[in-house]
């Protein structure tokens, strides 16, 4: 495996890490206190071509691959998660699909514009009665004439209120379970669409989710995303994708949250000496590096395997499983060396421990990557 990245991409990764520094963290109490994204980092991010890291270049992005999508996503999992949340979810889980299986009249019409960040994409799987249990939808599309009708309800939908694109799993053949679902993409201005309750979190501020309502939506034949009826497999693909992506932007979170602790225990004077020189603060910091530097060659060794083309069903559950996990041990220990301050709103840190915690919920729970893991394991044996 050679995870050594190109000059190219090193440049990217630089302008990046300087645009979270010098943009992204000084707006943290904005995005926190006004729980929305300023414009000026949607600009910024534009101009970087942060929207477009997954889109092929004919198409106007970057055409990074999977170990390049890391890179850059480890740089935005520094920054604040409500924004690389927003962004993530529209390149990983938003634009994929797209990318995948979509039929080239589908990527001349929304990629451009989904690139520039003109267009948002979000992804609209889960319902109230299909949560880990993914493909129990209701939500279903019967085609009349040149049309699919949709009709349901989709819930927890990242990006739900900006999105301008949905990639959409609906029912086309009650009779066949999961082989009976397929993809659409859905603009949020076809008739019939509409944004329901927005949802108030635990963390994730700027980055809104809501329920996604379709009565009689009016979908063009043409937004068929891949075959019909294969849209489960298409959602699962995007959902392994995604989880390397995810992985990528808990290591980033993972490094800021060392700095910060380093940081502060080599200031914060008990005992008539800085914290850090006592071994208990030492070895949380060692725990913290050891486990952050095995998620993230982890998640390189999987997203290398994504670039061979190969079978990454496994390695992306456990590489989601592990590199979330860690990353909250690493939020927790870092609250215990910021000791009471770890727990004012002050203080970064109370902000990321709790934007932690999602990440071993979306995307599928830690239990659903176990269930995973465990029958490829079992197909195996
Ligand atoms: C902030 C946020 C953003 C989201 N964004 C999106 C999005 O953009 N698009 C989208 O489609 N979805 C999105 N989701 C949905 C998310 O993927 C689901 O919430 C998640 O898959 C879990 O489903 P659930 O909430 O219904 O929990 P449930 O499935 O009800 O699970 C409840 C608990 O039971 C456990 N459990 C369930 N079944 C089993 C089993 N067989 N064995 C052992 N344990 C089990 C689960 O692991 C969990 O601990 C988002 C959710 C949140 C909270």
């Amino acid at each position: 495996m050679d995870f050594l990245i190109t000059d190219e991409l090193k440049a990217i990764q630089l302008a990046v890490r300087e645009f979270i520094e010098k943009e992204v963290h000084p707006r943290e109490s904005i995005i926190e206190e006004e729980d929305r994204i300023p414009e000026e980092l949607i600009e910024g991010a534009r101009k970087l071509g942060l929207f477009g890291v997954s889109i092929p270049e004919e198409y106007g992005g970057l055409g990074l691959n999977m170990v390049g999508k890391c890179v850059v996503g480890e740089e935005m999992g520094r920054g604040i998660a409500g924004f690389s949340g927003y962004q993530g979810a529209h390149t990983g889980i938003g634009t994929s699909g797209i990318v995948m299986v979509g039929s080239d009249y589908l990527k001349e019409k929304y990629l451009p514009d989904m690139a520039e960040g003109k267009k948002i994409g979000a992804f609209a799987l889960t319902e109230p009665d299909a949560g880990s249990d993914a493909s129990n939808l209701k939500t279903t599309a019967v085609k009349k004439g040149d049309r699919w009708i949709l009709n349901g309800t989709k819930h927890f939908i990242t990006n739900g209120p900006e999105a301008h694109v949905l990639t959409t799993m609906a029912v086309t053949d009650p009779s066949r379970g999961a082989r009976g679902i397929s993809a659409f993409l859905v603009e949020n201005t076809f008739p019939g669409f509409s944004v329901g309750k927005i949802e108030k979190k635990m963390g994730l501020r700027g980055n809104h989710t809501s329920e996604i309502i379709f009565e009689d939506c009016e979908v063009p034949a043409e937004n068929l995303l891949g075959k019909e009826n294969e849209g489960f497999i298409t959602a699962l693909r995007i959902l392994a994708n995604g989880r390397a992506g995810l992985a990528a932007r808990c290591s980033g979170a993972c490094r800021r949250l060392i700095e910060l602790s380093l940081d502060y225990a080599s200031k914060r004077v008990q005992f008539g000496k800085p914290i850090i020189e006592n071994q208990a603060i030492q070895w949380m910091l060692a725990d913290m590096e050891m486990e952050t530097q095995a998620a993230k060659a982890l998640t390189y060794q999987t997203a290398w395997k994504v670039d061979q083309g190969m079978n990454i069903i496994k390695d992306a559950a456990l590489t989601k499983l592990f590199a979330t996990e860690v990353y909250n041990r690493v939020a927790d220990k870092a609250v215990q060396i910021f000791g009471g301050m770890g727990y004012m709103k002050e203080m970064p840190i109370e902000r990321i421990f709790r934007d932690a915690r999602i990440t071993r919920l979306y995307e599928g729970t830690s239990e659903v990557q176990r269930m995973v893991i465990a029958a490829q394991m079992m197909k195996k044996s």
